[in-house]
């Protein structure tokens, strides 16, 4: 790809000591509401005010945005305060409104990334811009489209480019509305290392509790910024009600961030031990996460052998598990000896987990 060396300028130029913050209610409610947001925002760490123009509901019938009329109010937020202005655009119609409107930024959603149609007609309807566009991933976790979003922004000439990571839609209830899958942004990461890269941890969290640990884990893999959900009247908010903070809250994460400054020489080290250590600990969360699951399903065959009076070993299954794990394991450089120490092991639980369900309500 060219041009990959100036991507981070824009960022730069902010001249910022801390991560860039974008925040603001999920949509522009009322004239009042924005302004409202926009003055308490602005002793926070906020740069750019963030609000839903037009909104892309999942299911119809819900709010869906207060429309243009929503790009005036912010204008008179920016004269008052000063904030940057960032909303997102779904089609070419709302970024000629948008960039009529002056917004500084503009992000794609993640229901348009996952549509090549869309985002070229977005791309070619910013062309040559020199606002800064930021591109949600798509909902589904597939980094492809998330590159192609980018690459079809790049080739129509848009220089202040970066990327949000909101998470992932799974079909499977998790302890997050959107999964974060954080190797799919690493992945993105090591592809464009100097593409800006924003947390969304509102919709990853859905809720918000969870706001400030995400916004560490994302310092802590070098992201650049978050854009953040905060509201004037959260549980009273129009849309998004559960995962929106207030800004005093806002303020409260940001200072309590830890943005972690070392001496300078060491800096760079530092930077990459705790990103290769924080990728450690998302993998080995993944790895009880996982074994978690299986103990559930073996629990569900201890069952199943309960009902049908089997024996709980059966040497042939777990001779063949063995050995296509031994075959899968020599294609990721993982040594016999290792595969056959985890296995057993695992194996060894699931027999202990098999066994307290036929021993149970022996009658
Ligand atoms: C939003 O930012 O309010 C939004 C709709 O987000 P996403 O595209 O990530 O669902
Ligand atoms: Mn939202």
């Amino acid at each position: 790809m060219e041009n990959t060396k100036n991507l981070r300028s824009w960022l730069k130029a902010f001249n910022l000591e801390h991560p860039l913050v974008i925040a603001g209610p999920c949509s522009a409610e009322t004239e009042e509401q924005v302004l409202k947001i926009a003055h308490q925002l602005k002793d926070s760490d906020a740069t750019a005010m963030r609000a839903g123009i037009w909104k892309p509901r999942t299911r119809p019938g819900n709010f869906e945005g207060v429309g243009a009329i929503g790009l005036k109010w912010m204008q008179r937020a920016k004269q008052e305060t000063g904030l940057l202005l960032a909303t997102e655009v779904a089609n070419k119609n709302h970024v000629d409104l948008a960039l009529e409107a002056d917004f500084d930024i503009l992000w794609i959603g993640a229901r348009s990334t996952v549509s090549p149609f869309i985002v070229q007609e977005i791309a070619d309807a910013l062309k040559g811009t020199d606002k800064i566009v930021l591109v949600k991933n798509p909902v589904n976790p597939d980094l492809s489209l998330w590159l192609g979003a980018v690459e079809r922004l790049q080739s129509a000439d848009i220089k202040n480019l970066g990327v949000i990571h909101r998470g992932f839609s799974t079909y499977e209830k998790t302890n997050f509305r959107n999964n974060p899958e954080w190797q799919i942004a690493i992945d993105l990461q090591s592809r464009f290392p100097d593409l800006p890269l924003f947390l969304d941890p509102s919709h990853i969290a859905g809720r918000r509790d969870i706001i400030f640990d995400l916004c560490q884990t994302a310092l802590d893999l070098n992201y650049d910024g978050f854009i953040i959900e905060t509201h004037n009247d959260p549980d009273n908010a129009w849309s998004d009600a559960a995962q929106q903070i207030l800004p005093k809250r806002l303020k409260e994460i940001t200072e309590e961030l830890k943005i972690r400054k070392e001496k300078e020489e060491s800096l760079a080290f530092n930077n990459k031990l705790n990103t290769l250590r924080t990728q450690i600990d998302l993998i080995d969360m993944q790895l009880i996460a996982s074994m978690g699951k299986r103990m559930k399903i073996a629990d569900e065959i201890g069952l199943l052998k309960k009902e049908n009076n089997v024996a709980i070993l059966q040497a042939q299954r777990w001779n063949k598990i063995l050995e296509r794990m031994n075959a899968l394991g020599k294609e990721e450089h993982l040594s016999e000896q290792f595969i056959e120490r985890v296995f057993k092991a695992i194996h060894q639980e699931s027999i202990e987990h098999q066994h307290n369900i036929l021993s149970k309500n022996k009658h």
